[in-house]
C-alpha cells in the first residue's frame, strides 16, 4: 500500500477550520506566519454547517450570528458588503422584546466560511491523530500518512477532543491550565433536516424558538433563502438530545418530525438526521482563549473555540482573534 510520506513544515499548524481556526489563520497570515489548517471535515467551518438532500440545502449547524463585540460587528458588516451575510431578524413572532439584530450567511451559512479560508492553506477530510512534541516544535501524523512540523500549534476543536489531542503525546500543562479545560462543559443537540411535500406554515421571518418540551428550534429554510424547495431544520432541545444521543437516529428524528407537525402546515417527504455531541458550550472558560504553554516548557501552544469566550460563532471569532495575537507574539 502507497503511504504518503510528505512532511509540511509550517510556522503555525491550526487543528480545526472551523469560525476560531479560520479566523486566526487570517491573522497569523496578516502577521507574516506561514500557517497550515487541517479539518477532517469535508466541508469547512465546522458547526456552521451546511446540507443538501436533492434539491433541498439546509443550515444545520449554527442558524444566524449576533455581534456584540466592535471588531466583530466590523467584519459582519465586511461580509454583507462582500455579499456573503445579511441581517435576517431581530425579534419573533411571539417574543416581547426586541433583541439583537441576527445575521445570517448569503446564500447559507458556510459562506461565511468559505469567504474567511479564501486565500488560507486547508487540507480537508484530514484528521490530526496524534501531537507531541519534538525538540522545540510540534509533530502531528494526519491520516492520509503525511506529517506537520510546526515552531507553534492552536486547537481548536471542542475541549474534550482537544484533552484527546494532549493526550496523544503526554502533553503535560498546568495544573491550573488542566483544570480550566476539564471545567467546560457541552450540551447535544439533534439535528433533523426535513424536505417538506409543500411550502411551510412556519410565520415570517421563517423561525420558531420554543422553550419546552423535545424541540428548541424550527427554521424554515426556503423562507430564509438557503434552500430552493421547502426544507426545515429541526433543533432538539439540550434535554431530549442528551437523552436520545445514543438512541436509533431515524427513530429520534420521526419524534421530533411529530412533534413538530402541528406547526409545519406540510408533510415530510424525506429527512436526514445529524447528532452534535458537542454542539454549544454550557460552562466557558472566562478567558478568550488559553496560551497553553505558559509556564511550561512546551513550544508555542494555544487553545481556542467557542468554549473560550462564549457559546456561539461570535464567541469562536473573538478567541480564534486572541489565540492569533497571543501566538503572534511568540515567533
Ligand atoms: C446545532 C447547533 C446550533 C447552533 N446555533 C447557533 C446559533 O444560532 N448562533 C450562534 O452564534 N452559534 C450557534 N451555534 C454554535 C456555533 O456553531 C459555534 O459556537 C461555533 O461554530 C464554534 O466554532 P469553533 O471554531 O469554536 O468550533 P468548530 O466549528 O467545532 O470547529 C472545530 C473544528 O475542528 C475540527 N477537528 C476537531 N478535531 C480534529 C482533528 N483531530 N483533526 C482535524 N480536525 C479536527 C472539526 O472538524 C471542526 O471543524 C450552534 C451550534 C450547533 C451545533
Amino acid at each position: 500500500m502507497h503511504t504518503d510520506q510528505t512532511q509540511h513544515s509550517v510556522d503555525t499548524l491550526i487543528i480545526g477550520a472551523g469560525l476560531s481556526g479560520l479566523s486566526a489563520a487570517v491573522d497569523l497570515q496578516q502577521a507574516g506566519h506561514n500557517v497550515l489548517l487541517v479539518d477532517k471535515g469535508r466541508g469547512l467551518g465546522g458547526r456552521l454547517a451546511g446540507r443538501r438532500i436533492g434539491d433541498a440545502s439546509f443550515d444545520h449547524g449554527a442558524q444566524f450570528m449576533t455581534t456584540r463585540n466592535p471588531r466583530f460587528a466590523a467584519t459582519v458588516q465586511d461580509w454583507i458588503a462582500a455579499g456573503v451575510a445579511e441581517e435576517w431578524y431581530s425579534s419573533l413572532p411571539g417574543s416581547s422584546t426586541e433583541g439583537h439584530p441576527r445575521y445570517r450567511g448569503v446564500p447559507s451559512m458556510t459562506a461565511i466560511a468559505k469567504n474567511l479560508a479564501t486565500d488560507l492553506n486547508i487540507l480537508r477530510s484530514v484528521r490530526v491523530l496524534d501531537i507531541a512534541q519534538r525538540d522545540n516544535q510540534w509533530l502531528a501524523n494526519l491520516d492520509n500518512g503525511q506529517q506537520v512540523i510546526a515552531k507553534s500549534m492552536l486547537i481548536t476543536a471542542p475541549v474534550p477532543q482537544t484533552i484527546d489531542l494532549l493526550a496523544s503525546g503526554n502533553i503535560q500543562l498546568t495544573a491550573a491550565d488542566q483544570a480550566r479545560l476539564e471545567a467546560i462543559e457541552y450540551e447535544a443537540c439533534i439535528a433533523v433536516m426535513a424536505v417538506l411535500d409543500g411550502p411551510s406554515s412556519i410565520p415570517v421571518p421563517g423561525a420558531i424558538a420554543l422553550e419546552d418540551g423535545p424541540i428548541a428550534w424550527i427554521s424554515d429554510n426556503q423562507q430564509k433563502g438557503v434552500s430552493k424547495i421547502p426544507a426545515i431544520t429541526i433543533h432538539g432541545s439540550g434535554d431530549f438530545s442528551a437523552e436520545h444521543f445514543d438512541l436509533d437516529r431515524q427513530i429520534t428524528g420521526q419524534q421530533l418530525i411529530d412533534a413538530a407537525q402541528p406547526l409545519l402546515g406540510a408533510g415530510v417527504s424525506d429527512f436526514q438526521v445529524h447528532g452534535w455531541r458537542y454542539s454549544k458550550p454550557t460552562v466557558v472558560d472566562p478567558q478568550p482563549c488559553m496560551l497553553a504553554s505558559s509556564d511550561t516548557s512546551l513550544p508555542p501552544l494555544a487553545l481556542a473555540g467557542d468554549a473560550f469566550n462564549g457559546p456561539r460563532v461570535e464567541g469562536a471569532v473573538v478567541s480564534g482573534w486572541a489565540a492569533a495575537a497571543a501566538l503572534a507574539g511568540l515567533l
